[in-house]
């Protein structure tokens, strides 16, 4: 926004990470800038409240689903994945090249990396190459260390609890 632009983390294995990004896309949006939200590893058919707030409230959020609808493998991903996650990616490079947009948000993108669909070094070049207004979120478990590295702000989200784990299913307005 002022000054120099930020590369975020948001990783761990507790939950918040995605919906933080959100968080910061609002805060973005309310101050007339772009945001677009790149979802890896995420078909066009998993519903979410995000979007569909975007959709009918929010001009400036773009929230695009890159992937299957059923969930990657992810010790073993399909070739479709890797593709997928390819042109998500080719899509970020567009979006952080472009100085279209005040933030971009690459949603699941760590867990990409951890599972080869995408290259660390790839998403490294990426940083350095995009617009120097463009603030850069990148979300999800297990944040390869190249990428800390080389991030303004790294925070780890713990588990401490989760409803989860009492059986209880993902709900609209807290899980989508
Ligand atoms: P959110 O989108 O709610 O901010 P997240 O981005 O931190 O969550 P992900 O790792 O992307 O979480 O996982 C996606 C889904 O898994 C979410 O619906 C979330 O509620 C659920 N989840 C996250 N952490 C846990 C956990 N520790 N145990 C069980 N389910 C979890
Ligand atoms: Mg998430």
């Amino acid at each position: 926004m002022e000054g120099e632009s930020l590369v975020l983390v948001y990783t761990g294995n507790g939950k918040g990470k995605t919906t933080a990004a959100l968080g910061l896309a609002l805060r973005q949006v309310g101050w007339d800038r772009k945001v677009l939200v790149i979802q890896f590893m995420k078909g066009k058919g998993n519903v979410h409240g995000e979007r569909m707030a975007a959709e009918r409230y929010l001009p400036l959020l773009e929230i695009e689903q890159h992937g299957r609808d059923e969930f990657v493998d992810l010790k073993n991903p399909a070739q479709l994945d890797v593709e997928l996650a390819r042109k998500a990616l080719r899509r970020a490079e567009e979006a952080l090249t472009s100085g279209e947009y005040g933030m971009v948000v690459l949603d699941e993108i760590n867990v990409a990396m951890a599972t080869g669909l995408v290259d660390p070094k790839e998403v490294l070049d990426l940083l350095d190459r995009r617009h120097k207004n463009t603030d850069v979120v990148l979300t999800g478990r297990y944040c390869p260390k190249e990428i800390e590295d080389r991030a303004d702000m790294v925070s780890e989200v713990k588990e401490v609890k989760h409803h989860f784990r009492q059986g209880i299913p993902a709900r609209k307005g807290i899980e989508y």
